[in-house]
């Protein structure tokens, strides 16, 4: 055992170190395997900087293989015979067995994206569990429609009209690290429901709970090939998988620069595209709201999962009347946060992800604090032993300095004051090529009705920030995306439709 494993044994589940003792290998049709290569990476403990596992570093060899382990199973097999009540009763069945190991993926998923162990378990994981709950359900329910036709050139003729929706094909699947294992199951639950099959590739940074959670696959009796999971570096398994000729369609979460390199790819053979990507989200206070609700919404906005949200609540808006007691009331919030490793009792926000991500984030907050930006909180990275950053509130930015401009993805928020609830106030928020979210904290009715409509984002939140539930859909305006995730909307990522007429 290495000693990183050894340290971590009087805190984790014996069962996650014999997890993590074992090297990581590939899941390909159904089997475990080593990539092709030969090669492996160390996977790190964000909170140490220490490898805590080795990893298979799949390439375009294992993306070919799992490509054509997912079309075998597409078109014949024991998954494409499959009645849609028995394809659904999988599913729930893969809900149930992240639910039964909840305590485990928890653990895992602190351990390695660094996330407090309380989030793992409060929404990550029952998050999870709940998308394969949900969308069971709509493997059923695949219908199509019968069509009345008008033919006008065929005067008396009578047709019969009904669509098929169909399973697009092979689906290429590539996720970020900050949710892990939820990204894995808002991905992976839809196309199991949708009758397609799928080769994921997982972040390099954080591939455990998704290895994890393909052994749970393989133990709630999913085929061989329907599920392939590849573990590797976005440049090469990744840029592999996106341009692969037997991908039908590739889904993307990530950031809005790959996003633009996974469109490039898949242009070739235009193949079909959803993309979940960045965000620069406002959240507006106005002067009525009930402070007591909207400033711990206003930290808890940004400072969920360290920040590193798409959705994060990063350009808060308050209206003039109130701006010094909401600032204050963040800040004091910020700087009480309690930071530490993700596994330790107690702990509210964990590390960075990697050093590049701590680099990143540092390097905002240098530029912003450069450029005129105050720190009222934090605004500092911290040095020594693993990435974390000072929860961070600035002040007095200029809607030109990159940190209002770019999405740090990290526990930074930008405060600005606004006077009363014109039509500037909108332009302000709406000045984003982002467009994935928005907040508004207010006690009045018809202002929160009118701003949720002039907001041009993806989804907004209302006296309240960050809720998301299976049934309903996310994804992005502009830049932040194409497609929804989630809820009925994306079932439409998935299926072909096509229309059958018959003449009588
Ligand atoms: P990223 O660098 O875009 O990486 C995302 C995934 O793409 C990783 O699996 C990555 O592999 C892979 N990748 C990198 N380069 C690639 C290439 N040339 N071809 C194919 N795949 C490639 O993003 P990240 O830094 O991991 O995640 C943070 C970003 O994701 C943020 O911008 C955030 O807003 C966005 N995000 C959006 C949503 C949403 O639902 N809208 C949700 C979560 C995150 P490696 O890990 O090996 O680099
Ligand atoms: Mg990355």
């Amino acid at each position: 055992m290495t000693a990183a494993l050894k340290a971590l044994s009087s805190i984790i589940s014996k069962s996650n170190i014999d997890f993590l003792k074992a090297p990581k290998k590939l899941l390909i049709d159904g089997k475990w395997v080593p990539a092709a290569s030969g090669s492996t990476f160390g996977v790190t403990n964000p909170a140490t900087g220490e490898v805590i596992a080795q990893v298979a570093e799949g390439d375009r060899e294992d993306v070919d293989r799992a490509v054509k382990a997912a079309r075998r199973a597409l078109e014949d097999g024991d998954w494409s015979r499959m009645t849609p009540s028995e394809r659904g009763k999988l599913i729930w069945r893969i809900g149930d067995l992240i639910s039964k190991y909840k305590e485990e993926l928890a653990e895992l998923e602190a351990l390695d994206n660094g996330k407090p162990i309380s989030v793992a378990r409060a929404a990550d994981v029952p998050l999870s569990a709940d998308m394969f709950h949900y969308m069971a359900g709509w493997a059923t329910k695949n219908e199509g429609k019968t069509i009345p036709l008008s033919v006008l050139y065929t005067p008396g003729a009578r047709y019969h009209s009904y669509t098929r929706p169909e399973p697009v094909g092979v689906v290429g699947q590539i996720i970020p690290w900050n949710f892990p294992l939820l990204m894995a199951a808002w991905k992976l639950a839809p196309v199991l429901a949708t009758g397609c099959t799928v080769v994921l590739k997982v972040a390099e940074e954080t591939p455990l709970s998704a290895l994890r959670l393909g052994e749970i696959l393989l133990e709630a009796g999913l085929p061989d090939g329907v599920v392939n999971i590849i573990t590797g570096f976005g440049e090469t398994a990744g840029a592999a998988l996106a341009s692969h000729p037997g991908v039908e369609k590739v889904a993307f979460t990530g950031s809005t620069e790959v996003g633009k390199l996974i469109v490039k790819a898949a242009a070739n053979d235009l193949k079909k595209v959803t993309l979940e990507l960045g965000g620069k989200s406002p959240n507006i206070v106005l002067a009525d709201a009930d402070l007591d609700v909207a400033i711990p919404g206003a930290a808890s906005a940004i400072f969920f999962n360290h920040g590193q949200c798409c959705c994060a609540g990063s350009r808060l808006y308050v209206e003039k009347k109130v701006f010094d007691r909401v600032v204050e009331g963040v800040a004091e919030y910020a700087k009480k946060i309690k930071v530490g490793p993700g596994l330790e009792p107690g702990t509210e926000m964990g590390p960075m992800v990697s050093p590049v991500q701590h680099e990143r984030v540092g390097s905002y907050l240098e530029s912003g604090l450069k450029e005129g930006a105050k720190a009222v909180a934090g605004g500092k990275k911290r040095e020594g032993k693993g990435y974390f950053i000072d929860p961070t509130v600035l002040v007095d930015t200029k809607p030109a300095m990159k940190v209002i401009r770019e999405e740090i993805f990290g526990p930074v928020v930008c405060a600005m004051p606004f006077n009363g609830l014109d039509a500037d106030i909108v332009r302000q928020a709406n000045d984003t090529i982002y467009g994935l979210a928005a907040g508004v904290w207010t006690r009045d009715l018809s202002k929160a009705h009118t701003l949720a409509a002039q907001l041009k984002a993806g989804t907004v939140w209302i006296n309240c920030y960050n809720i998301f539930d299976s049934a309903l859909p996310f994804g992005g305006y502009k830049q932040s995306g194409w497609g929804r995730e989630m809820g009925e909307a994306v079932l439409n990522n998935y299926p072909e439709t096509k229309p059958v007429t018959v003449r009588l």
